[in-house]
């Protein structure tokens, strides 16, 4: 075969579907957060970030550089070894009795990525809990689904949000088959919000644990700012609580928080787990640091939720389609066309100096491309005037579609 002519008529095949995807190179400026340098074509230039998934600005907080800085300096760099083989520090073990509590939760465990807590809670329970079925929502992350791949479990698929259907696929078994029934919080494309409480009642009366993804929710909801199931009243109805550290906590790394049972078999089988170098204890540190901060400051969720609510007001008096389904801090604008998506995404960066990454095909369905910001905190009304003033631009220069207002 030849090798290097395959690869490249693949990636051909992505550039004409207008799905190849570059990165923009960022430098992000602790103090100017959205603001960041963009290098493109040998220059170098300011923009403003619209689709950060450090939702919060946490990630250059002082207070979360501080415990870096700090951990590094007395700590050192990396953890040095496995969990199990001396990698353990203190920072961890602080941080996962931390996280515990904030959850309501008896034990917490930390991964590498939020990505790695997924697939490797969902392969471990699938591989080892005799007979286990997954029920898992038709729109869930990646992660979930190449965790719940390699367990090789059976799987059933139901429909995105909809406990009824679930109702139907779990009937299809005895009681006393071992379930465990998969779903979100924010979805983070669409910006939906799971309806926790009806499927949770679904899952009791059929005798199914629950894992619930709060990944796009933690540090923005609840009172304390765990995440949706806490805003809900439902903390002691999920199983297998997941989350990242790398979005709203603004560092790196994810988390399962559960009963002290369910932690310590995770901890003792999984893979993904085990057999991976720990966190650096510089980030564990930042990642503490962090979530204190963000228990006690629940003026910063409120912030983040009026600036996503203006955001979608104002766009949408502008006739720009906002997605109707969010009804989360995500502000989803529909598109529908992979090729004119990425050409606005290039449009605002080059005229307007306004970075958002187009979301294409896997991220999405085909035909419903779409640009997703995400208003942070930090994101002014003068910054929001200017986004607004670009979007009526690009769309009137690409003649894309717009909504009476
Ligand atoms: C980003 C994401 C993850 C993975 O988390 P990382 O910490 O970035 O690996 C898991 N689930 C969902 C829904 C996500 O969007």
């Amino acid at each position: 075969m030849d090798y290097q002519a395959y690869f490249t008529q693949r990636l051909t095949d992505l550039h004409k579907a207008g799905r190849y995807r570059t990165f923009a190179d960022l430098e992000r400026i602790v103090g100017s957060f959205p603001r960041a340098r963009n290098y493109r074509d040998g220059r170098v230039e300011d923009v403003t970030i619209w689709c950060s998934n450090d939702y919060l600005g946490m990630g250059q907080h002082p207070v979360v550089i501080e415990a870096m800085v700090e951990a590094a300096r007395t700590c050192g760099a990396g953890a040095g070894g496995t969990r199990n083989i001396s990698g353990t520090t203190h920072n961890h073990v602080l941080l996962e009795k931390e996280l515990a509590s904030w959850c309501g939760k008896e034990a917490a465990l930390l991964f590498t990525s939020g990505y790695v807590a997924n697939m490797t809670t969902l392969a471990t329970l699938g591989t080892h809990v005799p007979g286990l079925v997954l029920f898992s929502d038709a729109e869930n992350h990646n992660s979930m689904i190449e965790g719940v791949r390699h367990s090789r479990a059976p799987k059933e698929i139901f429909r995105h949000n909809d406990p009824e259907h679930l109702d139907r696929l779990l009937a299809h078994y005895p009681r006393e088959q071992p379930k465990l029934v998969l779903f979100e919080s924010v979805y983070s494309m669409d910006g939906d919000i799971a309806p926790i409480a009806a499927l949770c009642d679904v899952a009791e009366r059929h005798g199914a644990m629950t894992f619930l993804d709060e990944v796009h929710a933690v540090g923005m909801y609840g009172r304390n700012g765990s995440g949706v199931a806490e805003r809900d009243g439902q903390r002691d109805r999920i199983t297998f609580y997941q989350a990242t550290l790398g979005k709203a906590i603004g560092v790196i790394g994810g988390f399962i928080a559960a009963s002290a049972e369910a932690v310590d078999f995770v901890r003792s089988f999984g893979n993904g787990f085990i057999f991976t170098t720990a966190l650096p204890p510089a980030l564990a540190a930042g990642a503490l640091a962090s979530v204190r901060y963000l228990q006690i400051h629940p003026e910063l969720r409120e912030r983040h939720q009026e600036r996503a609510a203006t955001c979608k007001r104002r766009l949408r008096e502008a006739g720009l389609p906002v997605m109707e389904s969010s009804v989360s801090h995500i502000v989803p604008i529909m598109v529908g066309d992979a090729v004119l998506c990425k050409q606005a995404s290039d449009d605002l960066l080059k005229r307007h100096k306004i970075y958002v990454q187009p979301i294409n095909y896997p991220t999405v369905p085909v035909g419903t491309e779409r640009l997703r910001l995400t208003p942070t905190p930090l994101h002014d009304d003068d910054t929001m005037d200017r986004l607004v003033a670009a979007f009526v631009d690009v769309w009137r220069r690409l003649g894309l579609r717009r909504e009476a207002a």
